[in-house]
């Protein structure tokens, strides 16, 4: 099993979720962050720090979001672990209230 960053994080970014993370699972990219899945250990810490709720354990994940599971293992691969908390996008309020904002995803 593994925990996953869903849709919501998208132009977010508030990287709370990453102080708390015993093993540095998580892995940055411009606007999202993701979990790589070799490194979680299931721990759940991560889940009520997020403000947005993206992070679901992946039995958990909904119908609608699943094909982030793959994503988050995918984009783990080509991105660099951030292991301290750091400033939101400018931008994150606004994002935060979008639902539909996968095209918005950058690599
Ligand atoms: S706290 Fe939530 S919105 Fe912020 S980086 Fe983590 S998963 Fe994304
Ligand atoms: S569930 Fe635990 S180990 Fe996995 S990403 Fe969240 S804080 Fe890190």
């Amino acid at each position: 099993m593994t925990f996953v960053v869903t849709e919501a994080c998208i132009s977010c970014k508030y990287t709370d979720c990453v102080d708390v993370c015993p093993v540095d699972a998580f892995r940055e990219g411009p606007n999202f962050l993701v979990i790589d899945p070799n490194e979680c250990i299931d721990c759940a810490v991560c889940v009520p720090e997020c403000p947005v709720a993206a992070i679901y354990a992946e039995e958990d994940v909904p119908a609608d979001q699943r094909d982030f599971t793959p994503l988050n293992a995918e984009l783990a691969r080509q991105w660099k672990p951030i292991t301290r908390t750091k400033p939101a996008l400018p931008d994150a309020d606004a994002w935060s209230k979008v639902q539909d904002k996968r095209e918005e995803l950058k690599r």
